[in-house]
């Protein structure tokens, strides 16, 4: 076994073993992946990741194995034999001139995450937690979810053979989500509950029976997010820039991709850092308030039309708030009707993603309209999911079925009689 790396309490700073069942410090605290740096170093130069980036086995093929060491950092054969060959990551990024104009920018980038092997990021940070699970010995793992972390863990758990349970709130989440965990054959619990219920039963029953637990507050999911953060680098052709801007809603993912780039700064592979933006929905903007008052986190009851988001109690609020930090980022918000409008924006432009993804690009357009974004900023913005994960909200939005929403945007089906004069007479 690798020595050298170990997981360190963010709370108190105890470390335990790397490699331990444990997702949490006694005290309490939620632990943190730290690496042996000097190891790291010995094969991670940015040729060697652009040359992995061509090879064509299936460990540097992967968006999120090619950069191992500082990932997971087991010996190649024994990370071999536990990771499974599914090419994770590896997401376009989109240059988007005509969004870019929309937000005030001069130049935008978009990395559209929902073009993941299950359509969301949250493969990334499974493909290490499975990973891991199957190095610990463990059959069976368990998540609470708002629904792409149980569709991503289902996927992951059939091809690995494991077995997978899953914790939903019931009613709560999209169709196509919750079709996707039944479809990969995981068991499936909707709790009369909302996210945040689930997730405080999630973590009791994992730690009764020792079923392996895989939401965020697994430290090897954060580990396996970190890989957006090197990826998109690696898009820039290893330019850094000036802001990275994702919704928030546990915290995992801009608590990951703030890590990634300190890490690669420790590494002396980057000589500056993105400052993060971390977008909300205000109807569940926890995070938000805690930033700009300068307190502890205190839940709320979350509501908002973007489920992935909708979450009053963060795991990851701690971790989260240190990222941001150490990156001199920033917290923002914005309402549904926002997060609609910039959805609606998205989508038009041929790129699509899920309504959680386009808070990225609303809270873009209010962080430029306040002046904390500068038009000449190098921006890149993270679509988490994919379009076709929430129909429901595309269908109610076109047709103006959402109370409350200004609709400026629809696009409705029409009807039209089937005759060639009535379908000429419709065209626009
Ligand atoms: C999980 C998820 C988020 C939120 O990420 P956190 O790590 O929980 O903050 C945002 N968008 C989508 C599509 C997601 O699936
Ligand atoms: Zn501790």
């Amino acid at each position: 076994m690798t020595s050298g790396w170990q997981l360190v309490c963010v709370q108190c700073g105890t470390s335990w073993p790397a490699l331990s069942l444990r997702y949490r410090c006694d005290c309490g605290g939620t632990l943190d992946v730290q690496h042996d740096f000097a190891k790291a170093r010995e094969h991670l130069t940015l040729d060697a990741l652009d040359q992995r980036r061509a090879s064509s086995d299936f460990l540097d093929r992967s968006g999120v194995w090619r950069f191992r060491e500082l990932i997971l950092p087991l010996e190649d054969p024994t990370l071999r034999q536990v990771a499974v060959p599914r090419g994770e990551g590896n997401t376009h990024l989109y240059e988007c001139p005509g969004l870019a104009r929309e937000v005030g920018l001069q130049q935008l980038f978009l990395k559209h995450e929902g073009e993941n092997p299950t359509a969301s990021f949250k493969d990334r940070g499974m493909a290490v937690g499975i990973a891991v699970a199957r190095h610990l010995g463990l059959e069976r793992v368990a998540c609470a979810s708002t629904g792409n972390t149980s569709a991503s863990m289902a996927s992951y758990a059939a091809l690995a053979g494991l077995k997978a349970y899953v914790f939903v709130p019931k009613g709560k989440i999209a169709a196509g989500k919750l079709s996707q965990a039944i479809a990969y054959g995981a068991q499936t619990l909707q709790i009369q509950g909302d996210f945040d219920e689930a997730m405080t039963l999630v973590e009791e029953v994992c730690n009764q029976v020792g079923i392996y637990l895989l939401n965020s507050v697994n430290p090897f999911r954060i580990e396996g997010q970190k890989a957006i953060a090197f990826e998109l680098l690696q898009d820039l052709q290893w330019r850094v820039p000036d802001w990275v801007v994702l919704p928030g809603g546990n915290l995992g993912n801009n608590t990951a991709i703030a890590k990634g780039f300190i890490e690669l700064m420790a590494l002396g592979l980057i000589d500056r850092l993105p400052r993060i933006a971390v977008v909300q929905a205000s109807g569940a903007n926890p995070l938000h308030t805690a930033f700009h008052s300068r307190k502890e986190l205190v839940p709320i009851r979350a509501e908002t039309i973007a489920s992935a988001i909708k979450i009053g109690n963060p795991v990851s609020w701690r971790k989260s708030l240190r990222g941001l930090h150490a990156t001199q980022g920033t917290v923002t918000e914005v309402t549904d009707a926002e997060i609609l409008d910039a959805k609606a924006l998205v989508d038009a432009a041929g790129i699509g993603a899920e309504p959680a993804s386009c808070a990225t690009v609303a809270g873009l357009r209010r962080l430029v309209r306040e002046a904390i974004i500068h038009p000449k900023d190098l921006v890149c913005g993270v679509l988490t999911g994919h379009v076709l994960k929430d129909t429901g909200v595309i269908v109610d939005y076109h047709q103006g079925q959402l109370k409350g929403i200004p609709t400026g945007k629809a696009n409705p089906p029409q009807v039209v009689e089937s005759s060639l004069e009535a379908l000429l007479a419709k065209l626009n």
